[in-house]
């Protein structure tokens, strides 16, 4: 068997590993990635000498699937949860603590929006149950056109655009409802009378459990002991340029005849890849549209008095250039304890690259004068790191579910061949290990 993974981030390393369980040491599995190196969007650098990750530096800890590839490879002492400061959400030029017990942003009462969002809005909040809501079962609209419609903009722009933010470098206008807020498109399918209904039902009973986890040294430390245990051959720096069928499986420029693939790839190069062997599945993938982004790591003083919150969250419409402050040293316990005080900056959203043109040192300039904003502290970096992710997150649009359910069909009887990635199912990292091992088992149960 000689199996080759197109694409070696997450979703593809995982693939790698599972079919070498699956398949045991007989199997031929080759990655083949166009980086210099494999990880895609998770990458731990240094900043002034530590290990600090530029790419996702936190999973979803509710879910199961990262903790649990972490027991399996032996690295579960590299688990560790955030202190568990709340962030601020800096709206009109002043920073609020980011609302409670909300969906995404979404309220479940009034009052959890107050000082947010101003009275007018606070009043539509408390009466949205009596306005009759029209909601057709399996709709799915932009999650800006529900919430600004029932609430008010001022929830959608302060509220759930710094979370959507967060997730997928987009915003309450780029992602649907059906694929960022499952539970509450099923409670409105379940004819639930009002907004604030569907909220209530959809929000998880309260709990205690860390809401994140992360790796005490950085993603890299899984990167290395999925690559290892998937005892795969790494071919880097080198692009898959077509697939097609070939006389016992597949051809694979530039590697040569497989019996089985996986494709790993962001969804535009899935979809160049897929177009003479599944064209409508291609042409599917090829209308999702990405965001770009540009991370800063700044290294500052320990003494920088920098809030007691876990970072600052910035509102649509905010005369500012970065769009999030992840204060590193004070959401992670393991890092509180270094020489320096690490804080991530975000900049870049869906329909603005801009920042990735900007010169590095223009992008530490600008994480610096925001941070000093927001945190009305004078900031002085002594190291910083740049990392830019031109087209690193796919936007969940209107239609996704619908639009990947048809792609899923369409490949699932093709023999040998397998779709992984963050596109799919979910951005997060958890999302992106079940899909890796759902192809994993796709390829196995196919070829034996
Ligand atoms: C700045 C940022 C922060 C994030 N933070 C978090 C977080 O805190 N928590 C979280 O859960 N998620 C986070 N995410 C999302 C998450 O990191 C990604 O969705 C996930 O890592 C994607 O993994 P992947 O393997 O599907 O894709 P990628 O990591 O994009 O990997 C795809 C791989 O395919 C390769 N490739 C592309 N074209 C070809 C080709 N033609 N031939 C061969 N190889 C090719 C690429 O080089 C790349 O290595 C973040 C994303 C970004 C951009």
């Amino acid at each position: 068997m000689r199996i080759a993974v197109i694409g070696g981030g997450i979703s593809g390393l995982v693939a790698a590993y599972r079919l070498r369980m699956l398949l045991g040491a007989a199997a031929d599995i080759l990655v083949l990635d166009r980086a210099e190196r494999v990880g895609g969007i998770l990458y731990t650098a240094e900043l002034a000498g530590e290990p600090l990750d530029l790419g996702a530096e936190a999973f979803v800890g509710r879910r199961p699937e990262v903790p649990q590839l972490l027991r399996e490879v032996g690295l579960e002492t590299q688990l560790v949860t955030p202190a568990g400061l709340r962030p601020l959400v800096w709206s009109d030029g002043v920073a609020h603590p980011l609302p409670e017990r909300t969906l995404m942003g979404v309220p479940s009462t009034a009052e959890s929006m107050r000082g947010l969002v101003d009275a007018a809005t606070l009043e539509r909040i408390a009466t949205e149950p009596r306005r009759p809501l029209a909601w057709e079962p399996g709709a799915d609209i932009d999650v800006y056109r529900l919430v600004a419609d029932r609430f008010g903009a001022q929830v959608a722009e302060r509220s759930v655009d710094p979370l959507l933010g967060g997730v997928y470098a987009g915003s309450s206008r780029s992602i649907g409802v059906r694929a960022a807020l499952p539970t509450l498109a099923a409670a409105l399918d379940d004819g639930a009378p009002s907004l604030t209904h569907a909220v209530a039902v959809a929000l998880p009973p309260p709990s205690d459990a860390p809401v994140f986890g992360g790796i005490r040294d950085g993603y890299q430390v899984l990167l290395e002991a999925l690559a290892a245990r998937s005892g795969a051959k790494f071919i880097t720096a080198e692009p898959a340029t077509r697939l097609a069928r070939g006389q016992r499986g597949w051809v694979v420029d530039p590697i040569g005849a497989v019996d089985s693939v996986v494709l790993a790839t962001p969804a535009p190069v899935t979809a160049r890849l897929l177009g003479t062997v599944a064209p409508d599945a291609a042409a599917a993938l090829a209308g999702i549209e990405l965001s770009s982004s540009v991370l800063v790591a700044l290294a500052l003083p320990r003494d920088t008095a920098l809030p007691q919150n876990s970072g600052i969250l910035v509102a649509t419409g905010e005369p500012l250039r970065a769009k999030a402050f992840t204060l590193s040293s004070r959401k992670w316990t393991h890092l509180a304890h270094r020489e320096t005080a690490a804080v991530r900056v975000s900049f870049g959203k869906f329909g603005d690259a801009t920042p990735l043109s900007w010169s590095d040192a223009d992008l530490v300039t600008a994480a610096a004068e925001d941070l000093s904003t927001v945190t009305g502290v004078p900031i002085e970096p002594l190291a910083a790191a740049v990392q830019r992710w031109p087209n690193g997150l796919a936007q969940y649009a209107p239609g996704h579910t619908d639009r990947i359910a048809a792609v899923e069909s369409a490949i699932a009887p093709i023999p040998g061949l397998a779709l992984a990635g963050a596109y799919l199912h979910g951005v997060g990292v958890p999302a992106c290990v079940a899909s890796g091992t759902a192809a994993a088992h796709h390829i196995a149960a196919t070829s034996t």
